[in-house]
């Protein structure tokens, strides 16, 4: 660390903004490292890519958490998305704006995207048939987003979803999270026909190898078309420096040590 630039304690949270070396500037929640400028696109672009290219249309996406920005500006890169966010924490908002402007790169300006200061619990709760995609960026289970792990919040997320709809959620470290992994996966699954988890690394993040995990009504994301995503990326002239058509589809050939957590 090179420099600590921002430390409070928020209404839900340990905040902090630090400038480090090699990982330039990083947004820290309750000692946890969230997103960093040199490895955000990592992650951002398996959280949003992945699920939104699985989905034949994605136009009405709805994000909780995602107070950095990353996952906003992304989901704006498709055409016709109109996404609503939902953040709890207004402060973590404020200090990446005004700390990282890199990573939201201008996200919450734009016109399509609906910002709401709010649980993402009581907002799913009243939601329903209304989105195409949930994408829940959330810290650990740790706080303010311990239910966001649970089978309740998923059975809300599937009734907010519109019947061919999907989720997906950061589901941790196969390597050090095992047992928050095989729990999630498990909530999952007593809500969504279709549970697939997987794979991406985040340099910054403990171990480097990360998990997603989809929740889905219908479409499959491991049997997306290659051929389709490569033109759907190109017609949206999406820029991508981590996903690809490859990439996506790799992503959920699992390790042995990792299908035996999820199975
Ligand atoms: N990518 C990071 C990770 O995987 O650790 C997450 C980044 S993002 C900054 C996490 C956000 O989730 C935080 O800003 C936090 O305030 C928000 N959050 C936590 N619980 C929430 C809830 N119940 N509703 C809405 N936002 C929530």
């Amino acid at each position: 660390m090179r420099e600590r630039l921002l430390s409070e304690q928020t209404g839900f949270q340990e905040l902090e903004i630090i400038d480090t070396d090699p990982f330039g500037r990083a947004l820290v929640l309750d000692q946890a490292l969230q997103t960093s400028e040199r490895d955000e696109f990592m992650y951002h672009e398996m959280i949003v890519h992945v699920p939104l290219m699985t989905h034949p249309d994605p136009r009405r996406v709805l994000i909780i958490g995602g107070g950095d920005g990353g996952t906003l500006r992304r989901v704006l890169e498709h055409p016709r998305a109109a996404p609503t966010q939902v953040e709890i924490d207004r402060r973590v908002i404020d200090a990446c704006r005004a700390h990282i402007p890199s990573i939201g790169a201008g996200a919450f300006e734009d016109a399509r995207a609906q910002v709401v200061i709010g649980d993402g619990i009581a907002f799913v709760r009243g939601s329903q048939g209304q989105f195409d995609v949930v994408i829940v960026d959330s810290t650990d289970p740790v706080g303010p987003a311990i239910q966001l792990f649970e089978a309740p919040f998923y059975r809300d997320v599937a009734s907010a979803l519109a019947e061919d709809g999907l989720m997906v959620a950061q589901s941790s470290s196969p390597l050090f999270m095992a047992g928050e992994l095989r729990s999630q996966v498990a909530h999952m699954r007593q809500v969504f026909p279709i549970v697939r988890t997987y794979l991406g690394v985040v340099s910054g993040y403990p171990g480097s190898l990360w998990s997603y995990t989809i929740g889905s009504l219908h479409h499959d994301p491991t049997t997306v078309d290659r051929l389709t995503i490569q033109r759907r990326l190109s017609e949206a002239g999406i820029e991508t420096h981590y996903y690809t058509a490859d990439v996506h589809l790799a992503s959920f050939v699992l390790p042995p040590f990792i299908a035996d957590i999820v199975a």
